[in-house]
């Protein structure tokens, strides 16, 4: 595996590979890989001939920079997953590369600005959109792939090509989950070992939610009675729990509102603030 961390190489060798004809997939990541992260990779193989990941924890899209500071770092490990997975090119640039000088650039998302993590993180998809955007002018991927645990992300980076006209196809991929049915998380591994056994109410919560929508329950008191659950333990501070079409993160009250329903949870467990989200068919 090739490691660039200067945009010009990169881009002078994807420019080579690019001339052959071969098609490139992209993978942009943060780092302290995982499984979940490694699925892309896997998939991006399956889809293009050239594998092309990055790391790069974007100081940008934090709105809270402790939570910048705490974000894990294992880029030796990360190498080496890279590698076992069949990855061919990770670039991994310093801060300076990408930001030489502030980036003043203000992108809008409409109503998902507002939103969910818009609402909860000020600024993050703005931020997503700085980095994501210089991101494919280096790498000027085919297709490019992203983790449907980052549900709101995924449309936003939708909408993203869209408004700058790229001709790269984004890719929504399933979320890979611990033996507990954990999402696979960089932030995981900021759990104690008490708040990773309390975190599991997570997946637990979504297993109901299946549940009890089989059995006929309305939307409204399953929502209740999940978030109830979540109110007997002050380890928990829920974010939100909500219900939205999943075509556009409407939030709906009914199942009957949209075809496709998907339900969205963002919770802290302790100090680590954790996301997933299912979609019913
Ligand atoms: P991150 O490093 O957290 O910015 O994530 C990089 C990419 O990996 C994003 O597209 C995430 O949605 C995706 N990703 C993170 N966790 C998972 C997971 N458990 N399953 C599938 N994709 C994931």
């Amino acid at each position: 595996m090739l490691i660039f961390t200067k945009i010009d190489d990169l881009r002078a060798y994807l420019s080579r590979e690019r001339s052959k004809g071969l098609r490139i997939g992209f993978v942009p990541t943060m780092g302290a890989l995982h499984p979940g992260h490694i699925s892309l990779v896997k998939i991006a193989g399956s889809e293009c001939d050239i594998i092309v990941s990055s790391i790069f924890v974007n100081p940008t899209q934090f709105n809270d920079k402790s939570d910048l500071a705490k974000y894990p770092r294992t880029p030796e490990k990360d190498i080496q997953l890279l590698t076992e997975a069949g990855c061919h090119v990770v670039f991994m640039p310093d801060e300076k590369e990408i930001y030489p000088e502030t980036d003043n650039r203000s992108f809008k998302f409409g109503h998902l600005d507002y939103i969910l993590e818009g609402a909860h993180r000020p600024g993050h998809f703005n931020g997503v959109a700085q980095v994501v955007s210089k991101l494919f002018s280096y790498v000027q991927p085919d297709k490019a792939f992203f983790g449907e645990k980052d549900f709101q992300q995924v449309m936003v980076i939708k909408d993203l090509v869209k408004q700058l006209d790229l001709p790269i196809e984004i890719i929504s991929c399933p979320i890979i989950r611990e033996s507990d049915g954990l999402a696979m998380s960089s932030r995981n591994t900021l759990l104690s070992a008490d708040e990773r056994k309390a975190a599991s109410i997570i997946p637990d919560l979504i297993n109901q939610a299946k549940i009890l929508k089989r059995s006929g329950q309305s939307l409204q008191s399953i929502k209740t009675t999940l978030i109830h659950q979540l109110s007997k333990d002050p380890i928990y501070r829920l974010n939100y729990l909500t219900f939205c079409n999943a075509d556009d993160l409407i939030e709906i009250q009914n199942f009957s509102d949209a075809k496709r329903v998907v339900m969205l949870i963002a919770c802290y467990v302790g100090k680590v603030r954790l996301i997933d989200n299912v979609v019913f068919n």
